[in-house]
């Protein structure tokens, strides 16, 4: 299970979720920022940070969103050298 960022992060990315998360399993994608799967800890700190309520549990992303499951996973199948999200405050 991981932690999936949805339609409301693009144009956003504000990053207030990068300076919460413990491994740094944020990364900072064209569009959106994105979760990495297999790094996410499932800890759920990220979740209430978001300012545009972006963030859901896997199995708790809303119906309208829920093609930013698979587009979250296949982000970094296609950008294996997709960079870490900076920290908003660093
Ligand atoms: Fe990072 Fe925790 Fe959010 Fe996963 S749930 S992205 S480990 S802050």
């Amino acid at each position: 299970m991981t932690y999936i960022i949805a339609e409301p992060c693009i144009g956003v990315k504000d990053r207030a979720c990068v300076d919460v998360c413990p491994v740094e399993c944020i990364y900072d994608g064209e569009d959106q920022l994105y979760i990495k799967p297999e790094e996410c800890i499932d800890c759920a700190a990220c979740e209430p940070e978001c300012p545009v309520t972006a963030i859901f549990e896997e199995s708790a992303v809303p119906e309208q969103w829920k093609a930013f499951i698979p587009k979250n996973y296949d982000y970094f199948v296609q950008h294996p050298d997709a960079p870490v999200a900076q920290r908003k405050n660093a």
